[in-house]
């Protein structure tokens, strides 16, 4: 639900943010100048909807009215029966690192999230953390890294290694610990992401759980920054409704992560999945989450990781999460998606790529597409 209010009402903002929180909601203010500004309720409204007859007597308030739009929560432009339109700003997702340092996702740079595919032993999770921390010091570029590793491995054959579990996310505290960088590690079960949740700086919802609507219900409920894979197998749309599934719970923390897709294509294996780009471009005008890329398992190969995330930057993506390895020897004792993690040393030209991308050819294909959208 949409409600415009005359600017300056401050104890007209302050009822509705009270009776949205009784029902869980979230609002988000958008202050234009002029006289009126918006307030849009975040979450499953329809109980809220009730007190609309409330909501209208409110001093201030000109009007109110219902997101007809098919995506009410994450939509970039949110529409109303009678046509009205409200364009909203594209969201910043910020992660707190022990550090004191916010890491912020869509707030016009690349976010590096890297690390092992999962903490396998203490020695290699401590090794990767410090490498990566190594990584981030010496482009200057430490509020902007974030470490990845999955303790809850989904595998398509169930006699795979499946992870450390919860040991696996002790090495990955203890390695938070040590380098001041905050971790991102995925989910599955929805009764565990309490217990993990109270561990992770931000929970991830795989590709293959992309679809799991009471896992989704239980990430958004707990309320933490999310990683949200797009299904493999998923339209663009039903990627958007499971952010909606998390975003309905009240939290719109939440990254959407393009990670590729299964086509006919991908069946000669000279790649593991196809990479969606242009989901990319599509995501960052239709939605106002922040959006990146997953270059390792677009890929399973670490050769073509470089190429691939750079891609990734040409579509203006808000950071990617990539897979990597300390040492060449580890590989062979890598248990799971071992082709696929680029060493640390060659991932840190590609970081150096991104920034000089960053630094000569962002401003200019920004500035080129922003007259495209003006032009609509
Ligand atoms: C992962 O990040 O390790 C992972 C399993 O990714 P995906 O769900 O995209 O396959
Ligand atoms: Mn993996």
């Amino acid at each position: 639900m949409i409600i415009e209010f005359e600017n300056g009402r401050q104890s007209t903002v302050d009822q509705i943010r009270d009776l949205a929180a009784r029902f869980g909601l979230a609002i988000e203010i958008t202050s234009r100048e002029g006289v009126y500004s918006t307030i849009h309720v975040i979450g499953d409204t329809r109980e809220f909807a009730t007190r609309e007859g409330y909501l209208r007597d409110l001093p201030g308030v000109r009007a109110t009215w219902r997101v007809t739009s098919d995506f009410k929560n994450i939509a970039r432009t949110v529409r109303g029966a009678d046509g009205k339109a409200l364009r909203r700003e594209r969201r910043v997702v910020e992660v707190a690192g022990p550090d004191g340092k916010q890491r912020r996702f869509g707030a016009g740079h690349h976010m590096f999230v890297v690390g092992p595919d999962s903490p396998q032993t203490l020695e290699q999770t401590l090794a990767i953390a410090h490498a990566v921390r190594e990584v981030g010091e010496r482009f200057g570029i430490l509020d902007r890294m974030m470490l990845r590793g999955g303790a809850f491995k989904p595998r398509t054959r169930p006699t795979d290694w499946r992870g450390l579990g919860m040991k696996g996310i002790a090495m990955l505290d203890r390695a938070r610990e040590e380098t001041g960088l905050p971790y991102v590690t995925e989910v599955m079960d929805l009764n565990l992401v309490p217990e993990i949740g109270e561990h992770a700086d931000m929970l991830q919802i795989g590709t293959r759980n992309a679809q799991n609507f009471d896992l989704l219900e239980a990430v958004g409920r707990f309320g933490k920054p999310v990683v949200l894979k797009r299904g493999f197998g998923n339209e663009v749309s039903e990627w958007f409704h499971a952010a909606e599934y998390i975003a309905n719970q009240g939290d719109l923390d939440i990254v959407l992560c393009e990670r590729g897709v299964k086509t006919l294509f991908t069946k000669g294996g000279y790649c593991r999945n196809q990479p969606d780009l242009n989901a990319l471009s599509y995501a960052r005008r239709q939605t106002i989450l922040p959006i990146i890329f997953d270059p390792s398992h677009v890929t399973g190969d670490h050769r073509l990781v470089p190429e691939n995330l750079l891609a990734a930057c040409a579509h203006l993506a808000d950071g990617s999460i990539t897979e990597c390895l300390h040492d060449e020897g580890f590989r062979r004792e890598q248990l799971c998606d071992a082709g696929q993690a680029i060493l640390i040393e060659h991932y840190a030209v590609v970081v150096e790529a991104v920034l000089a991308f960053e630094q000569h050819v962002a401003p200019r294909l920004t500035a080129l597409l922003d007259t495209f959208e003006q032009r609509g």
